[in-house]
């Protein structure tokens, strides 16, 4: 599935200036079988066993004696309360030390009655007459309460998940069926956006979760490195988090890491770093992550500076990575044995916004991949009797940088950061989370990957990798 042989045949070839244009595949074309769609309405019917659903939803039950921390708990609890029984509430009495509210039905009997102990914020329910002398038909007149924060909390509780797969229409069929609350599509859609926030917590407790979240990674999973740095006023600054199989598999994959960093759109935004590398069957093997505010030159400096913890500066290490230049600084100073070298994706992006000519392009990408310096240096005088600025251009960019042959190291198959334009891909559910979310998710996503590959690799009865054997077969 990740599979990225150098991109040459992948990726590149993706250009929308180059070439034809690569047929799109919809996401949501409607060819999708419909289990998928409406996976979440279908476990929402499971989960929807009545009884069962009876049961949890008692947790929401008022009864004499029940302490709430706050009398904003006692209203969230009331307004989760009516919208289950279909009814509304009218409030009585309300101030620091009693809390009181009816049926707003006239005349009718339901009312709960609260009050604080001493100096304490907290609210005691004092009475709680249950029984409504009003009709059913009556009373569910009026719902002031149905919004999508209320409606939120109810199905993310009772109803079904919120994961990306779920839609807003799923959400609304399971809403209208549990508590008779009609809802158009945008109600459904705030609803389940309500539903996501209350899951995933807010941006502000994935900070103050962190420090517990790394300690609790690292005692699961001997060798994790990680590392937290805050400022002088303990402010978060980075985060730096290799997982124990990465640092442990790192040993056994060819020492070419890429790196790259990617936006994120949470609350605080700011941006994810990862090194990766390719294992022996052309998968992805994810090496370390970060967490930065953007990518400059003190960021990228700190990251391989922990990384270095793991993968030590040597001769015969390759870093490739984009143009960025706040990364070239960083290699040379964390990395002075290593080899750094280009992404020739970016590279091609790049003469494509200011050079023409399909012929010369196609010289160039066969320049790069060039095994032999003779032939690549035929190439090169050819492109620069087609264009001679574009050779220029390739000459400054440094030929050491971007081709295989004058690269100072081994790259092997990876001319390219394809594999972390992959790994984005595969994470890019995760890039609105807070910040605990998003290493969970990376921690989920990797004990996936390990565990599948563990299975296949067991399962081959030679030394070779399935890809690589593939690829013997053909080679001869
Ligand atoms: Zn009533």
């Amino acid at each position: 599935m990740f599979d990225d042989s150098d991109g040459a045949s992948s990726e590149d070839d993706n250009f929308s200036t180059y070439g034809e244009s690569p047929i799109e595949e919809d996401e949501d074309s409607p060819t999708l079988p419909s289990k998928k769609r409406y996976q979440n309405f279908l476990m929402s019917e499971s989960k929807g066993n009545l009884e069962v659903l009876k049961l949890e939803m008692s947790s929401l039950d008022l009864a004499v004696g029940q302490r709430y921390l706050t009398k904003k708990h006692l209203k969230r609890r009331l307004k989760l309360f009516t919208v289950r029984h279909q009814f509304d509430f009218d409030v009585e009495i309300s101030n620091l030390t009693t809390y009181v509210v009816k049926c707003w039905v006239d005349g009718c009997t339901w009312r709960v009655r609260a009050s604080t102990e001493g100096l304490s914020p907290q609210f005691y329910i004092r009475i709680y007459d249950s029984d409504h002398a009003c009709s059913v038909t009556e009373r569910s007149n009026r719902s002031r309460n149905e919004t999508p924060d209320i409606l939120g909390e109810l199905y993310k509780n009772f109803l079904g998940n919120v994961g990306p797969a779920v839609r807003p229409e799923s959400v609304g069929i399971a809403i209208t069926k549990q508590f008779g609350v009609k809802m158009e599509y945008w109600k459904s859609h705030r609803t389940l956006k309500c539903a996501r926030e209350i899951d995933e917590g807010t941006p502000e407790c994935g900070f103050e979760l962190l420090p517990s979240y790394l300690y609790m990674i690292r005692r699961a999973n001997p060798n994790t490195v990680t590392r937290l740095q805050i400022d002088e006023l303990g402010r978060f600054m980075y985060v730096f988090l290799a997982f124990g199989a990465s640092v442990n598999g790192f040993h056994f994959m060819r020492k070419v890491v890429v790196v790259d960093g990617t936006f994120l759109n949470g609350k605080y935004k700011g941006t994810l770093l990862t090194a990766l590398a390719q294992d022996g069957n052309f998968q992805i093997f994810p090496i370390a992550f970060a967490v930065v505010d953007t990518e400059n030159d003190d960021s990228w400096n700190w990251f391989f500076t922990q990384l270095k913890v793991l993968i030590p500066d040597q001769e015969g290490l390759a870093i490739i990575s984009d143009r960025h230049n706040s990364i070239g600084k960083a290699i040379t100073n964390v990395y002075p044995l290593a080899a750094r070298g280009i992404c020739t994706y970016h590279l091609y992006k790049n003469i494509l916004g200011r050079y023409k000519g399909k012929d010369v392009f196609r010289l160039v990408k066969k320049a790069a991949r060039c095994f032999k310096m003779s032939d690549f240096d035929m190439i090169f005088e050819e492109i620069e009797a087609l264009n001679p600025d574009l050779h220029g251009y390739l000459e400054r960019a440094d030929v050491r940088l971007w081709t295989r042959v004058y690269f100072p190291g081994e790259r092997y198959n990876l001319m390219t950061t394809n594999i972390a334009e992959s790994m984005n891909r595969a994470l890019s559910h995760a890039r609105g989370l807070n910040i605990v979310r998003i290493l969970e998710s990376i921690r989920v996503m990797m004990t996936r990957w390990f565990a599948e590959r563990r299975v296949d690799a067991r399962s081959q009865s030679k030394n070779l990798t399935a890809e690589y054997k593939q690829k013997q077969q053909i080679n001869y």
